[in-house]
């Protein structure tokens, strides 16, 4: 989730710029070693403390960023799982015009849910 709570402070958000690492690569990606010889500096917006406070104007933007790319991959998710829900309908409603011996001839299983 986004939203960190602490105990001792107010709710902060992670850090959009470094994903709440708290650090950012330098320089380009080795294509043979990926990140391993690349330089890492402290994220320039969180100063490397990984999150923000909600409170302030950058955390407001954050947290509107967090809600809103959520609310995109739960539709997105919603949609896969309705394709698949007609996807077995479908084949469900064919193969139930075909015998058991057919199916079978056929090399299909019924995926029972
Ligand atoms: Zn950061």
């Amino acid at each position: 989730m986004f939203i960190i709570q602490k105990d001792d402070s107010e709710d902060e958000i992670k850090c959009l710029c470094c994903s709440g690492w708290g650090k950012v690569y330098i320089g380009h990606r080795d294509p043979y070693e990926g990140n391993k010889l690349r330089d890492r500096i402290d994220c320039k917006v969180c100063h490397g403390r990984k999150t923000i406070p909600i409170k302030t104007p950058l955390g407001q933007a954050m947290l509107a960023f967090w809600a809103k790319l959520t609310e995109e991959e739960e539709k997105e998710r919603k949609e896969q799982e309705e394709k698949e829900r007609q996807r077995k309908y479908l084949q469900a409603k064919a193969l139930a015009k075909l015998s058991p011996e057919e199916i079978e001839a056929l090399g299909l299983k019924l995926e029972l849910e």
